[in-house]
């Protein structure tokens, strides 16, 4: 079994030194809305935006604790780098290159590709590499996600805003707020079937209920 971090050790991580890949690197920007903001605020964010996010892989570590973090968090090491340029013997890089993936591989079996073939995984990892939504407002819940989600390019987001009563799901916080103001729904369509305490079961159908029962899977 790939091991998971604990809340505690979650925590830690942002305290400790970690040995990770980087995968990707992008413009750091987030999807906060501009429009209260003075020209001086927007130039300063603006600026802001210069900067550079990676994301990266905790190597040994299952991969949905992958993710993008600025560049204060990273410290590159240079003396790894200048090895790696030094290593000319192609045959030896290679072989190290192997041993690695083959440790780094043993992690990446785990519920999300299970009774795929290594071909299908790594094929199923390669085109899933980087997280479409990074985290989701659900209600007043805030959480990261674990792995890629295939949604339309519009909604890969830094928050992924979902109303937890009727499951509509948006990218911008204003549309959301406004949403949750106007929504009426307070339980899932259909029938209650089953009730003990805090917990409720009810009957959807599919046909009737396309957009929900869309939106819950
Ligand atoms: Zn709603």
């Amino acid at each position: 079994h790939p091991p998971q971090l604990t809340k505690q050790q979650n925590k830690q991580r942002y305290l400790e030194q970690y040995v990770a890949e980087i995968k990707e690197k992008r413009a750091a920007k987030d999807n906060a809305d501009t429009s209260d903001l003075t020209i001086e605020q927007v130039e300063k964010e603006m600026k802001n935006s210069m900067r550079y996010e990676y994301y990266i892989h905790y190597l040994g570590i299952d991969r949905r604790n992958d993710r993008w973090v600025t560049e204060q968090f990273l410290k590159v090491d240079h003396e790894e780098i200048q090895r790696q340029e030094k290593t000319i013997n192609k045959e030896e890089e290679e072989k190290k290159e192997r041993h690695r993936e083959q440790r780094d591989k043993s992690f990446l079996y785990n519920d999300e590709n299970l009774g795929m073939n290594e071909k299908e995984v790594q094929d199923f990892l390669n085109s899933t590499k980087i997280k479409t939504v990074e985290s989701i407002q659900f209600g007043k819940n805030w959480l990261e996600t674990w792995y890629f989600t295939a949604l339309p390019k519009e909604y890969h987001t830094k928050c992924l805003y979902i109303c937890d009563f009727c499951l509509f799901f948006c990218v911008d916080k204003r549309e959301f707020l406004r949403h949750s103001m106007k929504c009426e729904v307070r339980h899932p369509p259909g029938d209650e079937i089953y009730r003990d305490d805090a917990i409720s079961f009810f009957e959807v159908n599919g046909s009737s209920e396309k957009t929900y029962c869309e939106n819950l899977s």
